[in-house]
């Protein structure tokens, strides 16, 4: 039996066949051209869909189901997509329009919760029973998996730890409209900002030199982390900061959820223990009562993966 995963981005449609021992065996991608109806880029979708069958030498009848991690709030057992600003959907029919063209269930998730469950199937996560994945890339995603299944909470919209507010009143302006929000602090994109700030501040800083043609515009994640590894102070200060920040919306969850681990995804697990390490570190200074952690702290390991498999196997943990 095969499984169907789609990564439904607001550039590009991923859709990758994956075998019982998620594995990706084939995938290709289009672009969403999300400026046009819902019906044309799920027609698109589904052409993707029985491209990579054909190429594969089989049909619908040998796929369990198609799985569709989306941005935005889905109802995943009605396969529906209530709600997406980055796509201009809304109360999307996505089972009905998917199935004019192929005859098989379909399911749609959230993508941080799909990403999620795909760490916990076949990732870091695996054999782990509460888990919360926390996505660090442009924004801060999360996605919380007990027992292997999904909590969506009542209405569909759990998981949201990005926002989350550490600094109240005078914080970052965020895009949910409050501020302060953990994902202006702890996204990839808030450290390439304050890297930027310090830069200005210290211009002999390696931040700059080994930024792309020695231009603060040009400072990336990467550059932080290889300035700070370097001997670079002022990259160690930013990456101190930036690792602080992320270590407070964390022991916020585990606070609250006490999950068995936190898995750190998003462009930022490349990283690895340059990341967790210090994070560990900071949180357990920070953990209630003066408690020692016991949640593990780890990297992502499935990388972009993690969306297509977790959104393949979307069909066998709702049932
Ligand atoms: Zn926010």
């Amino acid at each position: 039996m095969y499984y169907l995963g789609v990564d439904l981005g607001g550039t590009t449609i991923k859709v990758g066949l994956v075998d019982e021992n998620y594995h990706i065996l084939h995938s290709i991608s289009g672009p969403t051209g999300r400026e046009r109806s819902a019906e044309e880029v799920l027609k698109d979708m589904a052409m993707l869909c029985l491209e990579v069958l054909k190429r594969q030498g089989i049909t619908e009848k040998d796929i369990h189901s198609i799985g569709i991690g989306s941005p935005g709030i889905a109802s995943p057992e009605e396969g529906v997509i209530l709600s997406s600003s980055n796509l201009n959907f809304n109360h999307v029919d996505v089972r009905k329009e998917i199935q004019k063209y192929i005859q098989t269930d379909v399911y749609v998730e959230n993508d941080a919760n799909a990403a999620a469950l795909g760490e916990v199937i076949c990732g870091a996560a695996q054999g782990e029973d509460n888990v919360v994945v926390v996505t660090l890339g442009t924004g801060v995603g999360g996605g919380l998996v007990s027992e292997g299944k999904i909590n969506r909470g009542s209405f569909f919209g759990a998981g949201e730890i990005g926002h989350q507010v550490i600094r109240f009143g005078d914080g970052e302006p965020c895009g949910c409209g409050r501020k302060g929000c953990f994902e202006q602090y702890a996204s990839a994109t808030a450290l390439i900002r304050q890297a930027k700030a310090a830069a200005h501040l210290y211009p002999d800083s390696k931040l700059i030199s080994l930024a792309k043609e020695g231009l603060i515009e040009n400072i990336n994640a990467k550059v932080v982390f290889d300035a700070a590894q370097a001997g670079d102070e002022t990259a160690e200060r930013v990456l101190e900061t930036y690792f602080k920040y992320i270590a407070c919306g964390i022991t916020n969850i585990i606070n609250v959820l006490e999950p068995s681990m936190i898995v750190l995804g998003g462009g930022m697990s490349a990283q690895k223990e340059y990341l967790t390490n210090p994070v560990t570190k900071y949180v357990q200074e920070e953990m209630y009562g003066g408690l020692s952690l016991k949640t593990k702290i780890t990297a992502a390991t499935l990388g972009n993966d993690a969306g297509i498999i977790g959104a393949a196997f979307l069909g066998t943990t709702l049932k």
